[in-house]
């Protein structure tokens, strides 16, 4: 992911924002769905139509040979969990993870859905790691550096929360690729790193989890799962950075509006 950094002008932020939209409205068409017994295949298949439907092209279906439309990965898997025919079941957690394609820019982003029977201390992993992306968020303004994110984030995360933070999987730059420079890690020092400037489009994603940090991919060649089993959480927005505030192109909206009317899932908020 070394290499040029593309500022991007606002006509191709604005393009990015509607890649970004689809993301996050295929995520909640996914979200009115999820329930004990329906299996994540099932769920990559509604993910599936509902981007060609509306004429953009599944991101992640054949990068790098990845099969599917979605990442769906359940309780210790971390992301990149391959969409199979096992059913989820209460108490779960399920991150989706979805790219789209369109008008030839890339959206990206990522949200954990938790099943009513979801425990205490797994919600809570949940709603902090949510926070920690806002946290991040914050810091993604002009004249920041890219260590404030990353600090911003792993501050939350783990040093108030206590919780382990990845280090093997990153953010990064996005816009006529899928991942651009730079690379945008959820831990890292204050004032440290490349100098935010305006235009830049970045997707900032942590995954944290309950216990420790480390992970290991699975046998399948995909799946990123914790090394103690315990579950992760992943949340993800597709964002400009901007002078005084960031713009962030995706939105969870939709899916926020997806969990309080369906009853099968437990609201993190
Ligand atoms: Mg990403
Ligand atoms: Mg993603």
């Amino acid at each position: 992911m070394s290499g040029t950094i593309y500022y991007k002008t606002d006509e191709e932020i604005e393009l990015i924002r509607k890649s970004s939209l689809l993301v996050t409205e295929t995520i909640a068409e996914v979200g009115k769905h999820v329930k004990a017994g329906v299996t994540t295949l099932d769920l990559d298949k509604i993910a599936e139509t509902f981007i060609r439907d509306h004429g953009a092209i599944p991101a992640f279906k054949g990068y790098a040979d990845f099969p599917n439309t979605l990442c769906t990965s359940v309780n210790h898997h971390v992301v990149h969990g391959i969409p199979n025919k096992e059913s989820i079941k209460e108490g779960d957690v399920l991150s989706i993870d979805c790219g789209t394609i369109m008008n030839g820019f890339y959206g990206d982003s990522a949200y954990t859905y938790a099943l009513q029977g979801t425990d205490e201390e797994t919600m809570k992993l949940l709603k902090t790691t949510l926070a920690s992306l806002y946290r991040g968020i914050e810091k993604a303004v002009v004249g920041n550096r890219l260590g404030d994110i990353g600090y911003a984030i792993q501050q939350l995360a783990e040093i108030e929360s206590g919780y382990g933070v990845v280090r093997d999987l990153v953010g990064h730059g996005i816009g006529r690729a899928l991942h651009e420079s730079p690379e945008v890690p959820n831990f890292g020092k204050r004032g440290k790193g490349l100098k935010l400037l305006n235009g830049l489009v970045i997707a900032i994603e942590p995954m944290v989890n309950l216990g420790d940090k480390r992970v290991t991919v699975s046998s399948d060649g995909w799946t990123v799962a914790t090394i103690d089993q315990k579950a992760s959480a992943h949340y993800e927005h597709t964002l400009a950075v901007r002078k005084g505030e960031a713009d962030i192109l995706s939105s969870f909206k939709p899916i926020e509006e997806v969990i309080k009317n369906n009853p099968d899932l437990q609201d993190i908020n």
